[in-house]
């Protein structure tokens, strides 16, 4: 369940936030000083903070910078004055979203469910395996990293050479076409540059390949395209 922390010195608008916000499936809580809203957003995990603009203690904007400073939590900031929307715009606090008073509860819940679900793919993708490698015989590839190793030797690839040396080796024992590769890493159709893949192929086996005459990791499949072989 997603928490979220509501600092609002105003209580009847931060219980109705809440009110509706929980009816959604929401866990929240409520910080009335910007001081105490400040030290919780810091010190706990919330998923998603409102932040009124003018609290007592400390304000909203100083809440958001020192947030920023540690967190990339989604942030909605309220205020009651559509100028001071317009001046937290302007300084680029990092904020995601700013909503004037008063506004409709469902139109609150519906910005942070907006905002929850950016998030998520935004870590999800983040989290995805950091270094992704691919090592066979001597060979490795660091996807991440754009760097290739042969027998512990760095080699440099151009982009478009290491383009398809990983996705040949992330696809390993399939056949590709010239065709279908040219068209997957220079991304355009492929009538007649078939060359400019045979080209770079030959290219990476100069830098990978022990025996360019008999190579051990793309394998040319006569009339059809190539194979990374495992
Ligand atoms: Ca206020």
């Amino acid at each position: 369940m997603s928490r979220i922390l509501i600092v609002e010195d105003e209580e009847a608008i931060a219980e109705l936030e809440k009110d509706y916000l929980e009816l959604s499936g929401f866990e929240v809580e409520i910080e009335g000083s910007g001081a105490s809203g400040l030290s919780r957003a810091l010190a706990e995990d919330f998923d998603l903070f409102i932040l009124d603009l003018m609290l007592p203690e400390v304000d909203g904007y100083e809440i958001c910078r020192q947030i920023r400073a540690e967190k990339n939590t989604p942030i909605i900031m309220v205020s009651a004055k559509k100028d001071d929307i317009d001046k937290i715009r302007g300084l680029g606090l990092g904020a995601d979203d700013y909503m004037t008073k008063p506004f409709s509860p469902s139109e609150l819940v519906a910005r942070v469910k907006a905002h929850l679900s950016r998030y998520e793919r935004l870590v999800s993708s983040a989290a995805a395996p950091a270094n992704k490698i691919i090592e066979i015989r001597g060979l490795k590839i660091d996807v991440n990293a754009r760097r290739v190793w042969v027998r512990d030797e760095e080699k440099f690839l151009t982009t478009k050479e290491f383009d398809l040396l990983a996705f040949l080796a992330g696809n390993p024992n399939k056949v590709f076409s010239k065709e279908e590769l040219f068209r997957e890493i220079w991304d355009m159709d492929a009538a007649g540059e078939s060359t400019t893949v045979t080209v770079h192929i030959k290219k990476i086996r100069e830098k990978i390949e022990l025996n360019t005459a008999k190579p051990q990791y793309i394998e040319t499949i006569w009339g059809v395209g190539y194979r990374f072989k495992i």
